[in-house]
């Protein structure tokens, strides 16, 4: 996303013909999600929701053609500033599809530069505040529910550039329904044949992240669906019905929780971070934060947690014990290393990642490796111990006691890394090796946590919310409240 954020309208703005700003609720990559009102001060007339007459005067009870009587309404109000899809969303609107997978708009316009969508609002919810992991059999009705809607715009000429979490509304009930997604075609002909699959691949990675570290068969799944594998929704949504006698009934323990989130002033999430089932007595869990120009740094930690994840399984079948883990660990790092180094010089662009990983070995021995200055900490009998050491400048000033751990907090140079996944032929890896307790907690994340939230708090809430994905949202919301300025992405793993 190449065009930048813009500054977000006040509570109080005026906006279309009949809104008022109430305040903005929610940032996404690429969207600004705000409640509106019906409040128009400015206005003689007010319309009616009921039929649409707009020549009431505001002065009374009930519009002036239905007797409906007048209440105040508020609705959900989605901005959005990549001008290119603005034309196929208003076709789109213009076709005034309804189907119950769809939060269809009452109002679609542009102002400042944005498109503004409006929606009713009764209380929803939005998939980029529900943490990973959901359980087995919402996973698969979210399945079926996308699958299904996706088939009906598709019949109706519809098609998307891909699904991504903030196009997902959750109702009151629970139910899931799409809206303000980015539209690429809204024609008069039914999707053809060779593009009805297309969407499918951001679908399975959407949900992947959402399937438990221990569900490696529905995860594995999700893969097919992102490796471009199912044709049509309806042939996706068939898979998924098949799925429910094998995973629907698969319960977990809530043992993890993890978020990734774009913060209150980025345009983009550079973030990534995954989790993997290696075999029966190893599972891996991951925090990368990429950098580098234009969109590098979220593809450079991207390829880094795939990667890492994927040879990490592979080289699991060769580790005959535990002392051939780090070994193991050290070779993931190198290939995504290597792969990330390709890639850049492929782009001919410099890019680079933090990474930090969490290997669980036979559920008492956890290996935490990191590269940068994402984090690990653990959690034990309520007390917040730093595992991994940052490879910044700052970190080893603060080694050399020329400043503070305090001092490093807000120091200028505070973002310069002495080492990254990707810049270098090779890498440098720290290993740490922990005999983990049942109930110790892990915490990996990146700076966009512990550069706003003090160790401190981040301690206290950790203790006050033992249900990871609890604590997980209750962190992202205490880096908003700590000013939001970065991405944050946490993954938080207790020990069985
Ligand atoms: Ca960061």
């Amino acid at each position: 996303m190449s065009e930048s954020r813009p500054s977000h309208f006040p509570p109080g703005t005026p906006v279309g013909e009949h809104y008022t700003v109430e305040g903005l609720v929610r940032l996404a990559e690429g969207r600004m999600f705000y409640l509106v009102t019906d409040a128009r001060p400015d206005k003689p007339m007010r319309k009616c929701w009921e039929c649409g007459e707009i020549g009431t005067p505001r002065s009374e009870k009930a519009c002036r053609s239905c007797g409906a009587a007048f209440k105040d309404r508020r609705f959900l109000m989605s901005a959005r500033w990549e001008s290119a899809l603005f034309e196929a969303y208003e076709a789109y609107f213009a076709k005034g599809l309804s189907h119950p997978g769809l939060a269809s708009p009452l109002d679609v316009f542009r102002q400042a530069e944005q498109l503004l969508s409006i929606v009713a609002y009764n209380g929803e919810g939005l998939m980029i505040d529900e943490a990973s992991p959901l359980p087995n059999q919402r996973i698969l009705d979210v399945a079926q529910r996308i699958a299904g809607t996706l088939a009906f715009l598709h019949v109706n000429g519809v098609r998307l550039r891909a699904l991504t979490r903030a196009n997902l509304l959750i109702s009151p009930d629970n139910t899931i329904r799409l809206f303000d997604m980015d539209v690429v075609d809204a024609g008069d002909v039914a999707v053809t044949n060779g593009l009805r699959g297309a969407e499918m691949v951001s679908v399975g990675e959407l949900l992947r992240r959402y399937c438990d570290v221990d569900s490696d068969v529905l995860a594995e799944f999700m893969e097919t669906a992102e490796n471009g594998s199912f044709e049509a929704p309806s042939q996706f949504g068939r898979a998924a019905e098949q799925r429910y006698e094998t995973a629907a009934a698969a319960v977990y323990r809530p043992l993890r929780g993890a978020m990734s989130d774009v913060g209150l002033t980025r345009q983009g999430n550079e973030d990534n971070w995954g989790w993997k089932k290696l075999s029966e007595r190893a599972q891996l869990f991951v925090v990368a934060d990429g950098m580098g120009g234009h969109d590098s740094g979220e593809v450079a930690s991207m390829i880094a947690v795939q990667t890492i994840c994927r040879v990490a399984r592979a080289n699991e079948e060769n580790v005959a014990g535990i002392e051939q883990v780090e070994a193991a660990l050290d070779n993931a790092f190198q290939t995504a290393n290597n792969a990330i180094k390709e890639h850049a010089e492929e782009k001919g662009t410099d890019m680079g990642t933090t990474l930090v990983c969490t290997l669980l070995f036979e559920g008492r021995t956890a290996f935490v490796a990191n590269v940068g200055d994402s984090r690990c900490y653990m959690v034990r009998d309520n007390k917040l111990i730093q595992v991994s050491k940052d490879h910044s400048l700052v970190a080893k000033m603060v080694e050399k006691g020329r400043i503070t751990a305090e001092e490093a907090r807000n120091h200028p140079h505070s973002n310069i890394l002495l080492r990254t996944v990707g810049t270098e032929r090779d890498v440098d890896i720290d290993i740490f090796r922990v005999d983990a307790l049942p109930g110790d907690r892990f915490l990996m994340c990146t700076d966009g946590l512990w550069g706003e939230v003090e160790d401190r708090d981040i301690e206290a809430i950790m203790v006050q919310y033992p249900d990871p994905r609890i604590a997980a949202r209750e962190l992202v919301r205490a880096a908003h409240h700590g000013g939001g300025k970065d991405n944050v992405s946490l993954v938080i793993m207790t020990v069985p």
